[in-house]
């Protein structure tokens, strides 16, 4: 039944069901047949009875007895059927006795068809003298019934038997289908418990089985890809995402340095300051600040050209980056020849001392030589203003006030500091 294909099943359950019409009909045929039979033997045996009884009263009442006797038995030879004839006489006398065959004392007393009895009266009185009491062979219709029964149980039996069959099969294959349904529910690509084994079946169930195991082996092969993808794309995304933080970090580098002299510009300068403001009103210390502008820089630039201006500029913001010594000295090109020194937690006399070394290295350098340029001596003039930050100051306020010592510085003559404290 596994590999044949689903129209020879339907041809198989076709006969079945055609089986059980027939049987069902033929039950119902032989059925009425039967009945008809008894309808006719009962008749039959009517017409005997009320044939002979008149014919045997006239004979009583006229005392015509060897005629009844002859009459009686050409009758009982006439019907081969009738397996016992009585007459009785009104005082019980026997009056007439005939059998033949043997009478089956088991067999059943149909009336009208094994058995019949009639009273015999007188043609003229109308009284009872008789009785007469036939038994008939009613073996056909024993044999009959019997066999319609057996054909009938047969029938049904093979019915029952196919039947049993076919739902046999039908949880058969439900079972199978039930199982991979199972299956196929409790599929987790990931654990993958699925026994991905097809069968070899070639039937209608066996199509179904590969078409979904086909399936899930398809969905486990687009998972596993899937995964390669998500993995590749993880790894893409870290890897941009790291590239876009480099580039980022560069841009906020950029954004806050000075090409010219790598020193952080003036928009890092003051994010810095806004911090240690704030540090510094919180720890009560000193913020100094030192603002610095190269003296006559204009000249450089008029005489030598900018060129040599830029490497100026260069030099000076490499002496003032190397004349600093503390971690949390910060320094920036403020604008064009001008540089700020900011000073965490330093007083007055501290930062005049940085300029003091800034003025005396400037000093050493004694001069710039660029290809073979020999310079004059660059000096700078240095304005310091410090503040102990307060709820009533901001920084602005104390470059405005190392803006106006340097202001002074250039006024007094150049090449000087001069101090504002608070
Ligand atoms: P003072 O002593 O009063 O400061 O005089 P000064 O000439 O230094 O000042 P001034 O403000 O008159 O001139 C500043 C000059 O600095 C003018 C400008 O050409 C030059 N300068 C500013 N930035 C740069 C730069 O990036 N490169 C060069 N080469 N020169 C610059
Ligand atoms: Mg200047
Ligand atoms: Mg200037």
């Amino acid at each position: 039944m596994r590999n044949i294909s689903i129209e020879i099943k339907m041809i198989f359950g076709a006969i079945f069901f055609a089986l059980l019409l027939v049987g069902l009909e033929r039950y119902e045929f032989s059925q009425n047949l039967v009945a008809q039979f008894l309808e006719s033997k009962k008749a039959k045996n009517k017409l005997l009875i009320d044939t002979i009884s008149p014919v045997i009263g006239l004979n009583i009442s006229l005392g015509l007895e060897s005629a009844n006797q002859e009459y009686l038995t050409k009758i009982v030879k006439q019907n081969p059927d009738l397996l016992r004839f009585d007459l009785t006489g009104a005082d019980g006398q026997m009056l007439y006795h005939h059998t033949q065959g043997g009478l089956i004392a088991s067999t059943p007393h149909i009336d009208g068809i094994y058995h019949a009895v009639e009273s015999i009266k007188d043609p003229v009185t109308g009284e009872k003298i008789a009785t007469v009491s036939l038994f008939f062979d009613h073996h056909e219709y024993q044999v009959m019934l019997q066999k319609n029964q057996y054909v009938s149980i047969k029938i049904f039996a093979i019915a029952l038997i196919i039947l049993a069959g076919f739902i046999f099969y039908i949880r058969k294959e439900f079972t199978f289908l039930k199982k991979l349904s199972e299956n196929v529910l409790q599929y987790d690509p990931y654990s993958n418990h699925f026994a991905l084994t097809k069968t070899d079946r070639k039937d209608e169930v066996g199509i179904i089985h590969n078409a979904i195991v086909g399936m899930v082996e398809n969905i486990n092969t687009f998972t596993v890809m899937l995964d390669e993808i998500n993995k590749s794309l993880a790894l893409k995304v870290e890897e941009r995402t790291k590239e876009l933080q480099d580039a980022n970090l560069k841009l906020q580098e950029l954004s806050t340095t000075d090409p010219l002299t790598q020193l952080p510009n003036r928009r890092h300068l003051e994010n810095h300051l806004q911090k240690i403001w704030e540090l510094a009103k919180r720890n009560s210390v000193n913020i100094s600040i030192i603002m610095s502008d190269i003296d006559h820089f204009k000249q450089v630039n008029d005489i030598y050209g900018h060129i040599i201006g830029d490497f100026v500029l260069k030099d000076v913001a490499r002496i003032i980056q190397s004349s600093i010594k503390r971690s949390t000295d910060f320094i920036a090109r403020y604008g064009g020849e001008e540089f700020i020194i900011v000073l965490y937690d330093t007083d007055l006399m501290g930062t005049e001392e940085l300029g003091r070394t800034i003025q005396n290295n400037l000093k050493a350098a004694n001069g710039f030589e660029y290809h073979d340029v020999k310079l004059k001596p660059v000096t700078m003039s240095f304005g310091i203003g410090s503040i102990v930050p307060n709820e009533m100051s901001e920084y602005h306020n104390l470059i405005k006030l190392a803006d106006r010592a340097l202001y002074q510085a250039k006024e007094s003559g150049r090449d000087r500091i001069v101090s504002v404290g608070n």
